[in-house]
């Protein structure tokens, strides 16, 4: 190893703080050159690492600032605009370096005393915070690394944080509420990662299939809609059933035609229907289920893959504008039993019907068993 810097190859003391002291606007420059192990790939290793890192996005821009002498330290901003102090705000006994506000200042040193986090054996690299950070990066592998590093960043932030309280308001931070935020702020994040993971694992649960209709939340109106089709007998049926939050019927209604007629149309005259039902009724919150997927998505995305479908879609859509509130989804056949059960039974109709106050026992039956 030796310090290419040095004509000779040789390293002296002179040379050495040479580049501790004029290496710090160009990384290339802190590196100590390997002969082993080419200094790109090194580089390469040490930015991929740090990208990613499981820390929130702005450590990771912090950090990398940090990394190439970017943060406005004293001493990189006297380096850059030949004014100002270069002194640390702090303690005012050393040059405002990263090295010295992360390392140096007592501050630091008193801070990573308190921290639950130890950096030891890499004490000789501090002068240098690439190099440092680099050993730190390699021990990412050993017991708890990637935790020892990310809380490592945290206690850089607060330790850059708490300087710049002082450096603006004159605000001291003590070492101790130094070490809490890191902590705190770290555990929060971590605490935050596996909620995540949690609320993912449990969405997954509940997109199990429903057996049951439940009913809406209050001050809403459900309405169910399904088609039946008899190719048999050239005739369509739609049928449509209002339910308040309760989970009594409001009104039921059944639409035929005499006519051909294909599974979507006939969903989406259903949904249509139900949507005319409610306007008519004067209901301003209303929410229509149907187990017609591709419908409900049409719907909900506003895209209409079939041109056939395209002027009820446009009616559905003028519609629905007109209610306060009006959402459609999507529920396996199950749920839509006594829609379905509506539909079968105008199919078999000579005439259109509509339901109010009273209701067929079937209906009334068929719904109380539907909500489980
Ligand atoms: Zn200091």
């Amino acid at each position: 190893m030796y310090w290419n810097q040095s004509k000779s190859g040789v390293y002296t003391v002179k040379t050495g703080y040479v580049v501790a002291k004029e290496g710090r606007d160009n990384i290339d420059n802190r590196l100590v050159h390997n002969s082993d192990t080419s200094w790109e790939i090194r580089k390469h290793t040490v930015w991929k690492k740090l990208w990613s890192l499981n820390i929130k996005l702005k450590l990771k821009h912090f950090l990398s600032r940090c990394l190439q002498n970017g943060q406005a330290t004293n001493e990189a901003i006297h380096h850059r605009i030949g004014k100002g102090s270069v002194w640390c705000h702090g303690c005012g006994e050393g040059t405002e370096t990263i090295e010295h506000i992360f390392f140096f200042c007592p501050k630091a040193q008193l801070v990573w005393r308190l921290a639950p986090v130890r950096w030891d054996g890499l004490v000789e690299l501090q002068c240098n915070m690439w190099r440092w950070w680099e050993a730190v990066v390699d021990s990412a592998g050993e017991a708890n690394g990637a935790e020892r590093i990310q809380l490592t960043v945290n206690v850089f932030w607060q330790l850059w944080k708490a300087r710049n309280k002082m450096v603006f308001q004159m605000e001291n931070v003590d070492a101790k509420a130094i070490v809490d935020k890191a902590q705190l702020e770290w555990l929060e994040y971590i605490a935050a990662n596996e909620t995540d993971h949690q609320t993912h694992a449990s969405l997954e649960m509940e997109v199990h299939v429903p057996q049951h209709w439940e009913p809406p939340k209050e001050g809403i109106m459900r309405i169910n809609t399904d088609a039946a089709i008899s190719a048999k007998m050239v005739r369509t049926g739609l049928g449509i059933i209002a339910r308040n939050w309760h989970g009594q019927i409001v009104k039921a209604q059944g639409i035929i035609g005499k006519r051909r007629s294909d599974v979507a149309t006939e969903e989406s005259l259903a949904i249509r229907g139900a949507l005319e039902m409610a306007q008519f009724a004067g209901w301003t919150k209303i929410e229509v289920q149907s187990d017609c997927k591709n419908i409900v998505s049409s719907i909900n995305s506003g895209n209409v893959q079939d041109c056939k479908l395209q002027t009820i879609l446009e009616d559905i859509e003028a519609l629905k504008n007109s209610f306060d509130s009006c959402l459609f989804s999507f529920v396996p056949r199950t749920v839509n039993a006594c829609s379905h059960a509506l539909a079968q039974f105008a199919v078999r109709s000579v005439r259109n019907f509509e339901w109010e106050d009273l209701f067929p026992i079937w209906l009334s039956q068929l719904a109380s068993k539907n909500m489980g």
